[in-house]
């Protein structure tokens, strides 16, 4: 008989927001030309096929018996939880059920759950792990711009930049691919890297600048400073195109750059050619990424370094600009459609009556039955199981267990629940501590759109059949709801159909997808949001014109350098930081049963200067215990000679006693609710 070969198929990579084009035959992956990645693809997305066959794959739901999880059909699991789930919300009302979603879920599979909420469950307790991503970074965005979008132009104007800045991201390890769009930078000497570490980024650098942790704004306001004292500053720019600069500068005059030199050790002369080499090029660009956004003052370390963007003319005017580097695949289309805890779909507000009537009209139910605004993530995560909290958890897409702070804290909620729900591909850490798992479908056994970094909307196309015994989460999804007393077609379970309905609901609102249709993605089309029409071309670039605030200008935030949430004392004289490593990816849940990528990074280490790892009694390739305020783990020691001898660095995406958020703080930023991820006092102890 002969054999029929498997399609080649167009799609795009599962994991970042870059969101490389691949060309997939059967679970063959080879690189394809897209302007993100211009035909190149890092080794996690090479070996992303993989994933596919993974004998971990769960093919049929599991639910807990005598403790133990065993399989069960799907309709005893999804008749379970929706008895659990009317039986909890009658005897302790709707929020005592929550759910909790995720930055790597397609625009589809946000939009639902989050009508899910609302609709289904009557609850306000969604959040997701995008809360954990980009929400600093999208505070400060829609303080000073009036809109989030993080890229706001098209990846590929950085190629043309003279000067790029770069503020805690390290795309050579995280996406590689993206490296190449900053060639003409590092060629032209403008290439600055901002980075307590010597990453494989900053050796690129023209310039390296290595701050303490958890003083990046301090050296913002010094740059900012050296910017205006040099006669630097675009007067003119500020005058025509923002407001709030007196403020700004009245507390950026008080940091002088060697001021900050004694804060942050970044030396004066290095601040000042910093604001040098941004002012002389005729093209440049900001970027932060979780470096400095992931903090308890994440919002303003931001809004620190857009006011020095803006100073420098750069944001709304073509071939320069600021932007934030998103991080999970789909981490910006799944922070505007509804899973948020603020938040309706097309990034309307909750709280908003007009939004509240609009979205309730298109779901076709009262607008008064809509919950109001939950807990954002870690807050969410801390009440589970406590009087007040939600008694039963959903979890789509994330893995709490591993990738949130303070991670002892939340596996002992999650124990405490009556209830807890995982859909997920394999059985993750958290997966392993529910009451039900149900087996869902990944990336290339269905169709979904994602939203990668620069807000282009992007169709991942079904490529090949999901095992037997999987569903896809929109049929899960749509299985409850029917099983909740919902009507059959309220919740459809074709990804098209969804869309279709996800466009009208976000149709008027700030992300705007109403033009946007699965035929004009397959035909190429790119569509960068705002498309309010299926005429409308798109927009690559936004704020040419004017900024999104009603007077159409930006605005200055008046911000200061406070440091970080906790201080350091004898018992905890280092400060930790925590990151990624090229082959593994979040909490590593799918990178680590990659047996290439695991092989190549087996296990956490811990990044030591070799006089702090001496004075610790540790040698290179010995194991540390290293020991915060809120737990401990283990971790292989590296010597590393560039590291600051005050700080350590540790990747956060192993399991169990290597779990880096064992460690971290949840301390939370007032505005974006973002916990302080980056920095947290430690101490290392031989193990
Ligand atoms: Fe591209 Fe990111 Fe996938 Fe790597 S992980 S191939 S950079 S999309």
């Amino acid at each position: 008989m002969t054999q029929v070969a498997a399609p080649a198929v167009d799609t795009h990579c599962p994991y970042c927001a870059l969101q490389c084009g691949m060309r997939l035959t059967g679970v063959r992956v080879e690189p394809r030309e897209f302007p993100t990645n211009r035909g190149g693809l890092c080794q996690k997305g090479w070996t992303a096929g993989s994933l596919l066959t993974s004998p971990a794959r769960l093919t049929t739901p599991l639910v807990r018996v005598d403790g133990e999880l065993r399989p069960a059909p799907w309709d005893v699991a999804l008749d379970l939880i929706a008895a659990k789930l009317t039986a909890l919300r009658k005897s302790h009302g709707a929020d005592s059920v929550a759910i909790f979603g995720g930055g790597g879920l397609t625009n589809e599979k946000s939009y639902l759950l989050g009508k899910f909420a609302r609709v289904a469950l009557g609850t306000s307790q969604i959040d997701y792990n995008g809360r954990f991503c980009m929400s600093s970074a999208a505070a400060a965005g829609i303080r000073a711009f009036g809109l989030d979008r993080g890229m706001p132009f098209p990846v590929s104007d950085l190629t043309s930049a003279d000067a790029v800045l770069l503020i805690g991201a390290n795309p050579a390890e995280t996406m590689p691919p993206f490296v190449q769009h900053l060639t003409n930078a590092g060629r032209s000497g403008g290439l600055i890297v901002v980075d307590p570490r010597r990453t494989p980024t900053a050796e690129q650098a023209t310039l390296h600048l290595q701050p303490r942790p958890g003083t990046d704004l301090a050296l913002a306001l010094g740059i900012l400073h050296a910017v205006v004292a040099d006669g630097l500053a675009r007067t003119d720019y500020i005058n025509a195109r923002t407001t709030g600069f007196d403020a700004a500068w009245r507390i950026a005059a008080a940091w002088w750059p060697e001021r900050v030199e004694r804060v942050t050790g970044v030396a004066a002369a290095d601040q000042r050619k910093a604001a040098a080499v941004l002012a002389a090029a005729d093209k440049a660009y900001i970027l932060t990424a979780r470096g400095t956004e992931q903090h308890a003052r994440g919002t303003d370390m931001v809004g620190a370094w857009i006011n020095l963007a803006l100073a420098l003319g750069l944001p709304g005017k073509s071939g320069s600009g600021y932007g934030c580097l998103t991080g999970q695949g789909n981490g910006q289309g799944g922070r505007e459609h509804g899973q948020k805890a603020d938040q309706l779909p097309g990034y309307r507000k909750i709280d908003d009556p007009a939004a509240r009537e609009y979205v309730a009209g298109v779901w076709g139910v009262d607008p008064d039955s809509l919950p109001g605004p939950g807990r954002s993530a870690y807050e969410l995560l801390d009440a589970l199981g406590t009087e007040n909290g939600p008694r039963a958890l959903m979890v789509f897409g994330s893995n709490v267990i591993v990738s949130a702070p303070r991670a002892g804290r939340v596996a002992e909620r999650l124990s405490d629940l009556d209830f807890l729900v995982v859909a997920d591909f394999v059985l993750s850490e958290t997966a392993a501590q529910a009451d039900v798992v149900l087996p869902v479908t990944q990336w290339a056994e269905e169709d979904g759109t994602m939203t990668n970094l620069e807000g282009r909307v992007l169709l991942r196309t079904k490529a090949l059949d999901a095992p037997d015994g999987v569903r896809s989460d929109l049929e899960v999804l749509h299985g409850l709801a029917v099983r909740l007393g919902q009507p059959d077609g309220r919740f459809p379970v074709d990804p098209e159909t969804v869309f279709t309905e996800l466009r009208q609901a976000s149709k008027g609102g700030v992300a705007d997808y109403a033009g946007v249709t699965y035929d004009r993605l397959r035909a190429g089309e790119a569509l960068h949001w705002p498309v309010p029409a299926e005429d409308h071309p798109g927009t690559p670039r936004v704020f040419l014109d004017r900024f999104a605030h009603p007077d159409g200008r930006a605005r200055f935030a008046a911000v200061d350098h406070t440091g970080p949430a906790e201080s350091l004392d004898d018992d905890f004289p280092l400060l930790a930081t925590t990151g990624r490593v090229l082959q593994h990816y979040q909490s590593g849940a799918q990178t680590r049963l990659v047996e290439e990528l695991l092989t190549a990074v087996p296990e956490v280490f811990v990044e030591v200067h070799p006089d702090t790892a001496d004075r610790a009694g540790l040698t290179d390739g010995g194991m540390a215990r290293v020991v915060s305020r809120r737990g401990e783990m283990t971790a292989r020691v590296r010597h590393v000679s560039s590291m600051r001898t005050d700080t350590v660095f540790l990747p956060f995406h192993f399991a169990g006693d290597q779990r880096a958020n064992l460690l971290t703080n949840p301390a939370l930023d007032p505005t974006s609710r973002m916990p302080e991820f980056k920095v947290c006092a430690v101490r290392l102890e031989v193990s």
